[in-house]
């Protein structure tokens, strides 16, 4: 296990900064390369398929980053958080979409050209080309899926259907590559370009299982997660506690998120996120689940002795990023979970927490929070009412009056969606720093 309690870095490179510099060197780099190898490589056909096959490059290259982002690399994870990798995701995943259509609209235009033929000749020509064919697929694969990912669309589905969909873009990653390996001229243009070109895909790729496959497969494994408690903490909330092998050896801290399973008593594909509402503490592992769905809601019948299938930890909500001796803990409704953790790594002294809740029977572990809050020598606000009801609590002037010296602290937020947004913003509006600034959205997609 990792050292628990909470140290506050001083003179070292925070590790945001270390995690985006080491990306965006790594992006850089391959950049030169493949533009280097574009380059000496040769033209196409004609100057039309010269600009599509430089789209097309960076296409792969995109596909590939992509993976990298999903991989769930904990080095990665615990430095950027999943929900802001999730968000640089999507808009790889927009500009992913743009970069392929363009490199297959130039296409048809350059062997149109080539040809002296209409483009829906050339079109038409061309899918029954299986090189081609499979090209096309994959692009139109990557429009259904970024169509379904838009906003307004998304927010219509159910999590279950759009994750199904995009499921399919490992279905049009792999026409992808097989289109690479029968068009790809600029990484065929020589034995150093061949082993980049398979050395990068292989590292995508082995990023990708070993993130996502490998490491969930062998923890569990070695693990073996059984649920030991279920505990109602009111009547649409329960808690699930639950142990394992070795559990002193999972490298889990307190504000992260495990994704769970309970495949004995749900359907295997049903995994849901929830954060460690207590300090992970190498026997067990708590969740606190609000009911929303069927999932939530079925927590509490979950048998004790159920295995587990966990999947995790993930998440940066931790006090790996503290930066100050001082906190402010801001949670809403039952994204207290997280911050209930981690008030177990506080140091004695200087933290406040401020709890955002309907009304107080609301309030989800609100004895077991105040009774740590006590002990630290801390503050607890409890912030009751509804959203439009009174002075609404998350305005700058209100976060000053409450706590005065919030610019002086690390200020870690945990809610909804919406919420967390709306504090955001007053915490940029008061000019807190941005490294102080910690928040977990209860919402990833
Ligand atoms: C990082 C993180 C930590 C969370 N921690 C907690 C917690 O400690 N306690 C708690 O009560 N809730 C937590 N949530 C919210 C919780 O995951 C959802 O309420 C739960 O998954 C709902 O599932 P359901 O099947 O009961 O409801 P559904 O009706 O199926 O889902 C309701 C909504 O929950 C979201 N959701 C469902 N499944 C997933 C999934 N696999 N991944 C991402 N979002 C999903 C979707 O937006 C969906 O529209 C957390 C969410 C995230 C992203």
């Amino acid at each position: 296990m990792e050292a628990t309690s909470t140290q506050v870095r001083q003179g070292t490179i925070p590790p945001v900064v270390a995690a985006r510099w080491a990306l965006w060197t790594f992006v850089i780099v391959n950049l030169v390369i493949v533009e280097v190898l574009f380059l000496t490589a040769g033209t196409g056909k004609n100057g039309v398929l010269t600009v599509a096959k430089f789209f097309g490059l960076h296409a792969a290259v995109l596909m590939m980053f992509q993976l990298l982002l999903v991989a769930r690399l904990p080095w990665l994870d615990r430095r950027i958080g999943m929900d802001r990798l999730t968000v640089w995701h999507r808009w790889v995943g927009f500009t992913l979409l743009w970069t392929l259509l363009t490199h297959a609209v130039l296409v048809v235009l350059g062997y149109a050209r080539l040809d002296d033929a209409s483009m829906t000749k050339t079109f038409v020509a061309l899918a029954g080309v299986p090189a081609s064919l499979f090209g096309m697929l994959a692009a139109a694969i990557v429009a259904v899926v970024a169509a379904v990912s838009a906003r307004q669309v998304r927010r219509r589905l159910r999590y279950e259907t759009w994750h199904g969909v995009h499921l399919l873009l490992y279905l049009a990653l792999g026409l992808a590559f097989v289109h690479q390996l029968q068009e790809t001229t600029t990484f065929s243009s020589s034995a150093p370009a061949v082993i980049y070109w398979w050395a990068l895909w292989l590292f995508a790729f082995g990023a990708l299982v070993t993130g996502r496959i490998v490491m969930p497969l062998w923890r569990n494994a070695y693990h073996r997660f059984e649920v030991v408690a279920v505990v109602p903490e009111s009547d649409d909330v329960v808690s699930v506690r639950v142990t394992g092998r070795h559990l002193d050896r999972l490298p889990a801290r307190a504000g992260q998120f495990c994704i769970w399973r309970f495949p004995g008593h749900n359907h295997w594909w049903l995994a849901n996120p929830f954060s460690l509402s207590a300090a992970p503490d190498g026997r067990t592992l708590r969740l606190t689940a609000k009911a929303v769905g069927s999932t939530s809601a079925g927590l509490r019948h979950v048998p004790v002795g159920t295995r587990a299938f966990v999947e995790g930890p993930y998440g940066a909500f931790t006090s790996l990023h503290r930066t100050r001796p001082g906190a402010l803990l801001i949670a809403g409704g039952v994204g207290i979970t997280p911050v209930r953790a981690l008030l177990e790594e506080e140091p004695a002294g200087d933290v406040v927490v401020l709890y955002r809740v309907r009304s107080e029977d609301d309030a989800v572990l609100v004895d077991e929070v105040r009774t740590l809050v006590a002990g630290l020598g801390g503050r607890l606000h409890l912030l009751t009412g509804r959203r439009g009801e009174g002075s609404p609590p998350f305005e700058p002037e209100s976060l000053r009056a409450l706590v005065p010296d919030i610019t002086e602290r690390d200020v870690y937020v945990c809610g909804p969606p919406a919420m967390t947004s709306a504090v955001l913003s007053a915490l940029h509006r008061l000019k807190v720093p941005h490294l102080q600034v910690h928040a977990e959205r209860f919402g990833l997609a």
